[in-house]
């Protein structure tokens, strides 16, 4: 069977690998945006979307059809990000750039503690989301969500994982930097949405 080209719409190396360790077996090559270069050189160097999109939902589709139109390829982008009960769903879409610099993660964190301390919050409802938009060149468009509930607590643990993972509780008593990256995968936010990606993608192949 032919392999499907799709375009990953995201620079970042450690979501790139997630996906193509997710798709193994299914008859897609994955580019990554790295790489468009090397496939299309004719389109030299594409802009960044501007994301302002309310819901993850919504960046993530902004993110792959803004990529599908711009090479003519399937595009895959993801959005994803922390929502905190106590704190009205923020930092949500703005996660990333919480504390105002884009993927300042300490900053971000620091900024996170101190409102919830601000407001008595020591063990906040909180949960990561992940959404998926797979734009296909012919115009139709597959979506996939994850979740992942926890808890934020004002005392960082763990080393592996990014983002706000140290302060980010599971009811286990662990936090998400506690896991390794397998355990993460199978029950994280990115790893649900790109195994109901995967199921859907299967379908559209044939059966693959
Ligand atoms: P984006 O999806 O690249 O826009 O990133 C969203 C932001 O949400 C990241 O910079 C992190 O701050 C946060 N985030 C998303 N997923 C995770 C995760 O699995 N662990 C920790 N932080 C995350």
């Amino acid at each position: 069977m032919k392999e499907k080209t799709i375009l990953i719409a995201t620079s970042n190396a450690g979501k790139v690998r997630e996906m193509e360790t997710a798709f193994r077996g299914l008859p897609v090559r994955l580019v990554p945006l790295s790489h468009l270069d090397a496939l299309k050189p004719e389109l030299g160097t594409i802009e960044e979307p501007v994301e302002d999109g309310t819901t993850f939902m919504g960046n993530a589709r902004i993110k792959a059809r803004y990529y599908r139109d711009k090479t003519g390829l399937s595009a895959l982008a993801d959005d994803s990000g922390l929502s905190v009960e106590a704190l009205d769903g923020a930092p949500g879409v703005y996660s990333a750039r919480y504390a105002g610099v884009h993927g300042d993660d300490a900053a971000n964190n620091q900024k996170l503690i101190a409102e919830l301390r601000a407001r008595g919050e020591e063990n906040a409802c909180a949960a990561y989301h992940c959404a998926l938009i797979l734009a296909l060149e012919d115009g139709r468009e597959l979506s996939a969500e994850g979740r992942c509930t926890g808890f934020i607590r004002p005392e960082a643990r763990g080393t592996e994982g990014f983002g706000y993972d140290p302060y980010f509780y599971r009811a286990d008593g662990r936090t998400m930097a506690e896991l390794s990256r397998e355990e993460k995968h199978a029950i994280s936010h990115r790893g649900e949405a790109l195994d109901q990606m995967k199921e859907k993608l299967r379908a559209l192949l044939g059966g693959a």
